[in-house]
């Protein structure tokens, strides 16, 4: 994300914003950075083995709940991606990816083409997926729950001791320091973070920290956030943002639906824009006209299709202090050797 050298970088951005405005900010930091590109985004299966209540697959269309993509078609955008210069690959939008029947097939494809591969996984098919994972450089597990009851109410219908047996056997397969292993928990109100750190901290070299966001689901022609009612006392108060609006996943990435529909972004789960189909090609895709209006919100800073989106969803400073100093307590008792990270400030 870094423009410049660190020690000038927060000043020189506030000058800049000051003087040109938070839109050309966003303007010249794409030119930068992303004047193509850099990561695809495959679905590779459609279907999930959970039915995790914050998650949009609740809201999805039913016909959208199934299906997996060809591994011959896999091969093939993987082939096309490498020439137009993709260089990450990540196998996780709306499903679980090692529920696709050739997971490991298509890690080591990926990896023999030079991609750098990402998954997300909530480690209940490890013992079946782990030739695959040996092909993966960052692989977060998503687990939420600091014991038995809290992962299976949030994690439904997976078995805590199931998957944590199978994690056990990833840190024997796969050491620590063979791969970026981490987990990005969303908390609660409910979640102890320490109990959270004690439990799963042996199985990952780092713990990233935000709050549970509502989901997003396509509504009226925009992006629009959801909170689930089954879970509605545990979210965090949020509030709206009202300015200073960015997001770069529309610069940065193209993200394939198993179906062959081009999605806004990871959070797009129903591929509901017209954003065109990855038979088109990267070059017709990249320049896709829906696609261009949409980033040119981000640089005029007037939203419309992302305004609701539940990136823009802040909750309250006190919140937020005292999470930072949750954090800071559990890393300063190294109750655990995985280090708390979190990007938040206020
Ligand atoms: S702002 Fe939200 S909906 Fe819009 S592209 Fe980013 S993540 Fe997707």
């Amino acid at each position: 994300m870094s423009l410049i050298p660190f020690n000038f970088k927060s000043s020189l951005r506030k000058i800049f914003i000051f003087f040109f405005g938070y839109g050309n900010y966003i303007k010249l930091h794409v030119f930068l950075k992303y004047k193509k590109p850099i990561t695809l985004r495959l679905d590779i299966a459609a279907t999930c083995n959970a039915q995790c209540p914050f998650c949009p697959r609740v809201y999805m269309d039913e016909g959208r709940l199934v299906g997996s993509m060809d591994f011959e078609k896999i091969k093939s955008i993987l082939i096309s991606a490498k020439k137009y210069g993709f260089k990450n690959l990540k196998v996780y939008i709306t499903s679980e990816p090692t529920v696709h029947k050739q997971f490991n097939e298509i890690m080591k494809f990926s990896k023999e083409l030079g991609f750098t591969n990402y998954v997300s996984s909530n480690a209940s098919l490890i013992p079946r997926a782990i030739e695959g994972l040996k092909y993966v450089d960052h692989l977060q597990i998503s687990v939420e729950g600091w014991d038995k009851e809290s992962y299976e109410k949030y994690r439904f219908p997976l078995k805590f001791d199931k998957v944590y047996e199978n994690l056990k056997l990833l840190n024997k397969e796969i050491p620590l320091n063979k791969q970026n292993r981490y987990i990005h928990v969303p908390i609660t109100k409910k979640t102890n973070l320490k109990k959270f750190a004690l439990l799963w901290g042996e199985f990952v070299s780092h713990i990233n920290i935000d709050f549970m966001q509502p989901a997003n689901i396509y509504s009226g022609g925009i992006m629009k956030s959801e909170f689930n009612d089954v879970i509605k006392d545990d979210y965090y108060d949020f509030t709206p943002f009202d300015d200073n609006f960015v997001c770069f996943d529309p610069f940065s990435e193209i993200v394939v639906a198993y179906d062959g529909k081009i999605m806004l972004c990871c959070l797009d789960f129903s591929a509901s824009y017209n954003l065109g189909n990855i038979e088109e090609g990267f070059e017709i895709l990249v320049s896709n006209k829906i696609r261009k209006i949409i980033q040119k919100q981000f640089f005029t800073q007037k939203l419309n299709t992302c305004k609701d989106c539940s990136m823009f969803y802040k909750p309250s400073k006190d919140a937020i202090k005292s999470l930072l100093k949750q954090v800071d307590l559990i890393n300063s008792s190294n109750i655990t050797k995985a280090k708390l990270i979190t990007k938040l400030n206020f």
